[in-house]
Parts: structure tokens; sequence; C-alpha cells
């Protein structure tokens, strides 16, 4: 019998999140023969229901109101808590965001289920669901699957293809209970003002302590805007002052998987390596052949990447 799965999706300004959509994608064929419905929050819901329904859902279920124009954790649980009673769902996915990993452990608790978080692939095998996520700081992957329950899993971005499977989504308002809200969210404020979002970046270029100055992010930031990417920092170049902690990629920082990874002036400690040894393709530039970058990197550059950079930048803008 197909499965019944429920995809949490997510909005930033406005748009659908892409590791949403990878969550419908891979919800699409776990549902095989099943059925797939969604969920959105937020007083714009509804208007989100054209793109949604391009990725296949049957049912997109919207949680309007005030209490959901922003994150917070007591609204968005006890919604969610109540959606699952309702629509008693095989599967729940939904984005490892920040909002993701703060949302599905304590889903996870109030239900009584299990979650396997930040899973980068979902797999079908001997008529089980298998879901792959990396150990050890990237270092090595485990393949676990659910002995019983509802299977729940949060998905890290740009692991996953979108598929588009357009549909007629029937769109459902819902309107849960929810009471003792404890916080308020009063004011947004954005660290970082680059446009494109590190976390969801397909192009990443990302300076350490190599860059030596706030100054020199500068000329990454040119290569960044020229290939549509945004810039990351490691922790050295954070610490040292040179960028926001928002930028910061790796153990304690974000975890990225873009398509291309261009490391400028960055060791590669394994604390690094821990955000971005899963990028499609990774780029060391880099003065001392001996860096650790190298043993993760497809290409090595060993140069100044004060004249590496410039002479990239030279040569993509001809493209
Ligand atoms: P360095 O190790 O100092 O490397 C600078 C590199 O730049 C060198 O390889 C040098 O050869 C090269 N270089 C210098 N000048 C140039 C030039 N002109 N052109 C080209 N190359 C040049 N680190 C993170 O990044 N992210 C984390 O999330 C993180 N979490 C941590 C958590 C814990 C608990 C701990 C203990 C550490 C953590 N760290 C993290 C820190 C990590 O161990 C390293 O200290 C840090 O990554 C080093 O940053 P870096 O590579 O920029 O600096």
């Amino acid at each position: 019998m197909g499965k019944k799965v429920l995809v949490i999706l997510e909005t930033k300004d406005g748009k659908l999140r892409h590791v949403s959509l990878e969550a419908l994608s891979v919800g699409q064929t776990l549902s095989a023969g099943g059925q797939m419905v969604a969920v959105l929050f937020g007083p714009d819901s509804a208007a989100q229901v054209g793109e949604v329904s391009k990725y296949g859902p049957a049912k997109l279920y919207v949680v309007e109101g005030e209490a959901f124009a922003s994150y917070t954790t007591d609204a968005f649980l006890q919604a969610a808590v109540q959606l699952v009673q309702t629509v008693e769902p095989d599967i729940i996915l939904l984005g490892h965001t920040a909002i993701g990993k703060d949302l599905a452990p304590r889903l996870a608790s109030r239900l009584g289920i299990g979650l396997l978080s930040d899973c980068t692939r979902v797999l079908q095998r001997d008529g089980q669901i298998v879901f792959e996520r990396p150990i050890y700081a990237g270092k090595a992957f485990q393949q676990r699957v659910f002995q019983e329950g509802t299977l729940f899993a949060t998905l890290r971005s740009n692991n996953f293809e979108t598929n588009e499977q357009p549909c007629d989504t029937e769109l459902i308002p819902f309107q849960p209970t929810v009471q003792d809200i404890r916080t308020t969210i009063r004011q947004i404020v954005r660290k970082t003002a680059q446009g494109v979002d590190l976390s969801e970046a397909k192009i990443i270029v990302s300076g350490g302590r190599g860059v030596k100055s706030a100054e020199g992010f500068k000329v990454l930031k040119e290569l960044a805007d020229l290939l549509g990417g945004a810039v990351g920092a490691s922790r050295g170049a954070c610490d040292a002052g040179y960028c926001d902690y928002g930028m910061q990629i790796g153990q304690t920082g974000k975890v990225v998987t873009p398509d291309l990874y261009i490391a400028c002036g960055i060791s590669g400690a394994i604390q690094h390596l821990a955000g971005m040894s899963n990028s499609k393709c990774i780029v060391a530039i880099n003065k001392d052949p001996e860096a650790p970058i190298f043993q993760v990197a497809d290409y090595g550059i060993v140069g100044d990447l004060f004249e590496v950079v410039p002479l990239l930048k030279e040569e993509f803008s001809k493209i």
C-alpha cells in the first residue's frame, strides 16, 4: 500500500525555500501509490499554492493567522502536532534549516516518534526506506531505517534533485488552537546583507585567515557576485574580525553543499571540512602546497589568492 507523506514547507522573504522543493521531490518518490500533502505556515501561505502545486502534493494545508507571521517554537510546534494528528502521515519530511533543527526534535518528542536529522540521501531497498546521513563531521556516512512508527527526517539543503510534477493541489485552511506562546518576534535584524542565502547557494566563494582583512574579502565578494554566488568564511576569518559569524562555515557554523566551493586562504581544518566537504566540486587556492584543504579539493591552485582570484574573475567574466 502507498505511503502518506507530509512535507512541512518553509518560506523565506515570501519565497518557498529551495530545500522545501527538494523535500517535495523526495516526497513524490516516497508517496508513489499513496498520497503527498504539504503544510505551510504564515499569513500569505495561500499565495504559494501555485508554486507548491508544481511539485505534486494533493493537498496544501495553510496555517494562517498572526501567530504564524514569524517562527516561534510554541506556535509552530502546537500547530504541527495538531496537523500531524489530523493528517496521520506515514512519513514526515522537512528541511534541515534553522527552523527545521528547532522544530523537528520537539515535534518528534511530542509525538513519541523517532527522528533522523540532516539526511543527505533517501533510498528504497528491499521494501524499506533507508535514510543516509553524514557522521563524524562528514568523514563517514550512516544508513538507518525505522523499525516502526512514523518515519520522520530532516533533509540537508542542495542534496536532492528537484522534480516538477504539476497537479491540482487542494487548498485546506487549518486553524489550530495555540496558547501560551512565550515569545514575541518584534524585529528581524539581518546580520549579513548579501543577496544569496549561504545555506542554499549553488556557488560559494569562501575566505580564511589568508584573506588577511575585511578589505581583502571584497575581492572574494566581486567573484561571488560575478558567479551569482554567496561569500562564506572559515572561523579563523570570523575570529579575526574580517567578517560576520553569520558567514561561518563548519562544525560550529553553517553546513553547505553547493555545486562549487572555492576556498581561498583556508587551511582545511577538520572543523571547517565538516561544513563543506560534501560540496560537489571544491577548488582550493592556497600558497602552501601542503595545506590539508588540497586533500579534499577537486582542483587545487598553489598560489597567492590576491593574484589568483582576480585572474579567475577575469576569465569567468569572458564566459
Ligand atoms: P588558518 O588555519 O590560519 O589557515 C590560513 C591559510 O591561508 C593557510 O593555509 C595559509 O597557507 C593560507 N594563506 C595565507 N596567505 C595566503 C595567500 N595570500 N594566498 C593563499 N593562501 C594563503 N573552523 C571553521 O572554519 N569552522 C568551524 O565551524 C569551526 N568550528 C570549530 C569548533 C571547535 C570546537 C574548534 C576547536 C575549532 C573550530 N574551528 C572551526 C577552527 C578550526 O580548527 C581552524 O582553526 C580554522 O578553520 C582555521 O581557519 P583558517 O583555515 O582560515 O586559518
